[in-house]
């Protein structure tokens, strides 16, 4: 391993240390910051995220509600539950954890969210704020904002400055591409958004001086399609064969061992911006918090 190994363990202990703090501030003000994440359905990685994603809230301090309903939930029953919770004055952040099954149409549920309670940021709202700039009043998506936090971790370790510089995302999903592409250009990063149509990914991974994979596609990114130096953010999570017959292990979008002899700085997977995520879903539950009681949010 020739490059700094970005730690999202100990970045998000870090970041999460920092919102309990806030959190302790706030409880002692009379104000416990509320997270509800709602699970429908029982799909294996989505009941361990959401787990995460509950133990995490309640490790800060928070009110932490958890709503498993059944695969066959229904359309209006989870609107109302939705609604409930947006007229809740106890709970200031609401998760609908993705995928859901067939019978439910996210986006409908995704739009019935309050906007100001949206923490996921998948509310158009929250989306257009973010588009036009006025990221002090959006909720922006957790990944990408986790991801953008491991980015200046790494530029600070390196002594790097992002304006100007070339960044590369791969992948143009609404939950990690588009949003990661809002926040670099914040930074004054050059920004190219490839995705499965375009035609030299590799050439164009190659001009990145900043690269950020989210494609799912296992260790699609090789050694070789990394300019020597460059700060490689791998948001990719996938299971796949281990190396003795019938187990499994999760690699990233990027050949690590590989890609860790040309990079300046890179993620592993697991323990990069995986952990960041969870983080940034507490921490946008707190600025939701503080901005639903008129407080300053940072
Ligand atoms: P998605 O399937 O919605 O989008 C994938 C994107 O990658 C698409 O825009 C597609 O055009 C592009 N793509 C697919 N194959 C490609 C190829 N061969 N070449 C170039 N581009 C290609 O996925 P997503 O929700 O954005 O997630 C991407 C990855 O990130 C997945 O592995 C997912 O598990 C992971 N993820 C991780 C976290 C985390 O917390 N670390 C959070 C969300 C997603």
């Amino acid at each position: 391993l020739s490059s700094y190994l970005i730690d999202g363990k100990a970045v998000s202990k870090a970041t999460l240390a920092k919102v309990g703090a806030e959190a302790a501030a706030l409880i002692s003000r009379g104000l416990t910051p509320g997270l509800a994440v709602v699970l429908v359905g029982s799909d294996a990685a989505s009941q361990v995220y959401v787990g995460a994603k509950g133990k995490a809230a309640k490790d800060c301090g928070f009110h932490s509600l958890q709503f498993d309903l059944p695969e066959t939930t229904g359309q209006a029953e989870l609107l109302a539950l939705v609604r409930r919770l947006n007229a809740d004055p106890q709970v200031h952040g609401i998760l609908v954890q993705l995928p859901l099954p067939r019978q439910v149409d996210s986006t409908t549920i995704l739009e019935t969210i309050a906007p100001e309670k949206d923490v996921d940021g998948f509310h158009p709202i929250n989306v257009g704020l973010a588009a036009i700039g006025a990221f002090d009043r959006a909720l922006i998506p957790c990944t990408p904002a986790g991801s953008m936090i491991l980015i200046d971790h790494a530029c600070e370790a390196l002594g790097r400055k992002l304006d100007g510089a070339e960044a590369v995302i791969i992948g143009r999903s609404n939950i990690v591409g588009k949003p990661m592409a809002q926040l670099l250009l914040r930074e004054s990063a050059t920004v190219t958004v490839a995705h499965s149509k375009t035609r030299d990914l590799a050439g164009e991974c190659r001009r990145a001086e900043i690269l950020v994979v989210a494609a799912g596609r296992p260790e699609m990114v090789r050694g070789d399609w990394i300019m020597p130096g460059a700060v490689v953010i791998d948001v990719g999570i996938n299971r796949v064969a281990g190396l003795q017959p019938g187990t499994t292990r999760l690699v990233g979008d990027v050949a690590f061992a590989e890609a860790s002899q040309v990079a300046g700085a890179i993620t592993p997977v697991p323990g990069g911006v995986g952990p960041m995520t969870i983080a940034m879903l507490l921490s946008n539950t707190v600025t939701a918090c503080c901005r639903q009681n008129g407080l300053p949010d940072d």
